[in-house]
């Protein structure tokens, strides 16, 4: 058994002991329907063939088709991929989608990689999973290192092997080629307006909460840049080169950006050119960044980030979790004994398959949304988990992640023992 999908499910096991589940639902939940793996060729610029391994984890199909990432990293493995479809299946069944869960992965380091041999390997892909996916079957996305742009690489494949038109076949696609209005900042706003209401249930003031966010891919660029808009200090960033931090003020998460995209790290923001000096700020590393004395810390990264090696370190008094698994289960306790709120994963960054989903009806039904008929949607659904989310914690007095889990499994639960269980045959 691989560390983190068995990190996963005793995070999910937990919930158990709360509600009624037949041993048939636990047994279900705890193995993938099916998992997938491909060799993907691919001739580079100087005439070498590489292949590439790729994977597909189907994890759960009860809710809907399954739905999930395809992410392009160097340290993707089966463990990996599985866990994160895994996380899926609960995830679109907090939020209450007609999805089940899904993960892809291919293990390439996509910087190393120039732009059309990247095509190719997003079509590789697709060539080799073909017969696994579909608008009624499974819908993949964008995740860590995949982007619009490989989305729209990914549907036009699938669109060519089967000489039809299926933009509902992949979401997360450019707006041009089908994709969703606000499907960009959807993780980001997903998880802001969760915290938005969660900090106005508690009557804090945003202008005098100190945030520091591990991560400035999509999700963490998005969030800095909401939070800063609402007054938030955004005192800590860090990329995975190192992290930023201010004592006074707040970070600009606009210069933060366009300095990072020119020189290709967040290390050298700041330190050259006009914005330079214009808040004065220390280099620290990501583990210093997450030990932070922060009010908010959210870590935007990968998986396996807050053990329990740092768990009792932490000094935030909420962990938005915008990344996935970025919490183990032994850090999990510590920061429920430390009264630490922890929103998690499954909660705090369904917004994009939320708006994946958006994608997915508005590619059927080829009636196209606008912006702010995706935004009024998205918070509504997001609005509605965080309060089924917060009644089972007021019923049962448990902490966060364990209330989601209690959402989602009665959900599926419902659907499980609907097509019958050991004990109804048994009768
Ligand atoms: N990769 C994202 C996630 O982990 C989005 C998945 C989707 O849109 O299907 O939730």
């Amino acid at each position: 058994m691989g560390k983190f999908f068995d990190n996963s499910k005793k995070l999910f096991e937990n919930a158990l002991q709360y509600v009624t589940v037949s041993a048939d639902v636990v047994k279900t939940l705890e193995h993938p329907k099916q998992i997938i793996q491909v060799s993907i060729p691919l001739r580079k610029l100087n005439g070498d063939l590489e292949i590439f391994t790729g994977y597909r984890v189907h994890h759960n199909d009860l809710l809907g088709p399954t739905k999930g990432g395809i992410r392009f990293f160097p340290t993707v493995d089966l463990d990996e991929v599985k866990s994160l479809a895994f996380l899926m299946t609960f995830k679109c069944a907090v939020v209450g989608i007609p999805f089940g869960g899904a993960k892809g992965g291919v293990v390439v380091d996509p910087k190393k990689l120039k732009r059309h041999e990247i095509e190719h390997l997003s079509r590789g892909y697709i060539r080799g999973i073909y017969d696994f996916i579909g608008p009624d079957v499974d819908i993949p996305a964008p995740d860590v290192y995949t982007n619009e742009m490989i989305m729209g690489w990914m549907a036009d494949e699938y669109n060519k092997i089967s000489r039809k038109l299926t933009p509902a076949v992949i979401t997360g696609k450019p707006v041009a080629l089908g994709g969703s209005l606000g499907r960009d900042d959807a993780t980001a706003r997903g998880a802001y307006y969760v915290l938005r209401a969660m900090i106005k249930k508690k009557k804090w003031n945003p202008k005098k909460l100190t945030v520091a966010i591990q991560g400035y891919g999509n999700a963490g660029y998005h969030l800095a840049r909401l939070l800063h808009d609402d007054g938030y200090k955004i005192v800590g960033l860090s990329d995975s080169k190192g992290a930023i931090f201010t004592k006074k003020g707040s970070l600009d998460p606009e210069s933060v950006m366009r300095r990072k995209r020119e020189a290709g790290k967040l290390e050298a923001v700041y330190c050259k050119g006009t914005v330079c000096d214009i808040v004065k700020h220390d280099r620290i590393t990501n583990e210093e960044l997450l030990e932070a004395d922060v009010d908010i810390l959210v870590p935007a990264a990968i998986e396996n980030q807050i053990t329990k090696k740092n768990a009792g370190k932490i000094k935030a008094k909420i962990i938005l979790e915008v990344a996935n698994g970025p919490t183990s289960y032994e850090a999990d306790a510590i920061l429920a004994k430390n009264k630490q709120i922890v929103v998690p994963d499954i909660l705090a960054n369904a917004g994009g398959v939320t708006v994946s989903y958006f994608e997915w009806l508005q590619n059927r039904s080829g009636d196209y949304w606008s912006l702010g008929t995706v935004h009024e949607n998205l918070e509504k659904i997001m609005i509605t988990a965080y309060g089924a989310v917060t009644k089972i914690q007021d019923e049962l007095k448990v902490d966060m992640r364990t209330a989601a889990y209690i959402v989602s499994v009665k959900r599926l639960v419902a659907a499980i023992e609907a097509k019958g269980t050991a004990e109804y045959f048994k009768t």
